[in-house]
């Protein structure tokens, strides 16, 4: 059999393992110069014009981003159902309650009348994802936040360099996490970067990451201590000089798909909207399973579910609402390999397979 087409390959090269040396050499390797040059870089590379804070983690993002926005126990934040758990996660861990609501039919994304509809008194702000790295209807949801004086918060986990109108995704809310996990479009090893709407949220971003304190010993609140190393910043400021190039081969990757993929339907793109592709995700109408069965077995290509049990259904957060786009979305959806590792000739094989077997399911 043709040899195995992953569905996701973290990229690591001389340039970052020589980048961890040089910190590992420094014998500083706790958080420091290397952060905060990675905090600057960041921002500046996705355009953002506003400060970044990074985190050990995309989770601990969320989570002290929505602390530092002032979420607080009692309040509902409204997110999508059809996303990674951390979503709802952080929203309870900082006390709150997730409220689920719907998914837009074409871009997997929040859908603005949904959320309209969940709103309560107890709303105070609306967290959308930017799911497999398509920008969520950010005109519309905060058109929906200011008619109701809510927050806008934004998970980009899954979108560094994804843009609307014009505007890069992490601009848009009071704050944006990018997550930085090996599989991400790009990756500090673990790690989260967050983008931030005020000096304010800055200030308490670095207060919550650092135990509460700004000087040594002199605790303002309380705090975790979610710091990232200085290890880890080296390697994602050298995949930053990378990420471009990467996304464009995704973005390609893509293009290819779309014009030749038959008897699945592609991922629409919204209009004004790039797309980042950190996930290549199609419909699959008539046994999605089965197809991603014989893709693996018959065909040796690896593919993914993202995501199969929406977390309305989960057992921490067993929400009774009916998410009708959610459910048959969590049903069809399948991810095919679109990351820059995979080769022409792999994107012909992956073609070739999903056309011949969706050819012969129908
Ligand atoms: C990966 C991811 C997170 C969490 O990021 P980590 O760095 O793994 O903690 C949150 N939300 C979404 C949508 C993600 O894909």
């Amino acid at each position: 059999m043709d040899e195995f087409i992953p569905p996701a390959k973290p990229l690591i090269g001389d340039e970052e393992r020589e980048a961890v040396d040089r910190v590992m050499r420094s014998g500083m390797i706790a958080q420091g110069p290397e952060v905060l040059a990675f905090e600057t870089e960041f921002a500046r590379h996705f355009g953002l014009g506003r400060a970044c804070v990074a985190v050990n983690s995309g989770t601990s993002g969320l989570h002290l981003g929505l602390l530092s926005a002032g979420i607080k126990p009692g309040d509902e934040v409204i997110v999508p159902s059809f996303t990674f758990a951390a979503t709802a996660n952080s929203v309870a861990l900082a006390g709150a309650t997730p409220i689920f609501a719907d998914i837009d039919r074409e871009s997997f994304c929040l859908d603005p009348a949904s959320v309209e509809a969940s709103i309560t008194d107890r709303t105070t702000a609306i967290m959308p994802v930017h799911l497999y790295g398509h920008p969520a209807d950010m005109p519309a949801l905060q058109t929906i936040a200011d008619r109701h004086g809510l927050q806008v918060l934004e998970d980009a986990a899954q979108a560094h360099g994804a843009s609307l109108g014009g505007t890069p995704v992490g601009a848009f809310g009071s704050f944006g996490m990018f997550s930085l996990y090996p599989t991400k479009n790009m990756t500090s090893g673990e790690g989260g970067m967050v983008s931030v709407a005020s000096g304010e949220i800055e200030r308490l971003m670095r207060l919550y990451r650092n135990q509460g304190m700004q000087r040594q010993y002199e605790n303002e609140v309380v705090g975790f201590n979610s710091r990232m190393t200085d290890i880890h910043a080296a390697i994602g400021r050298v995949q930053l000089t990378k990420v471009n190039a990467w996304t464009a081969k995704r973005q390609n990757n893509a293009a290819f798909f779309n014009a030749h993929l038959e008897g699945v339907t592609p991922p629409p793109v919204a209009e004004e909207a790039v797309h980042v592709y950190h996930q290549y995700t199609v419909r699959v109408t008539d046994d999605r399973d089965g197809l991603a069965a014989a893709l693996k077995n018959e065909y040796n290509i690896g593919t993914g579910m993202f995501y199969p049990i929406p977390n309305h259904r989960l057992a921490p957060f067993q929400a009774e609402v009916d998410l009708p786009r959610t459910e048959l979305a969590a049903l069809e959806c399948l991810s095919l390999p679109v990351h820059p590792s995979v080769t022409r000739d792999q994107m012909e094989r992956i073609v070739t397979a999903v056309n011949n077997l969706a050819k012969a399911g129908a």
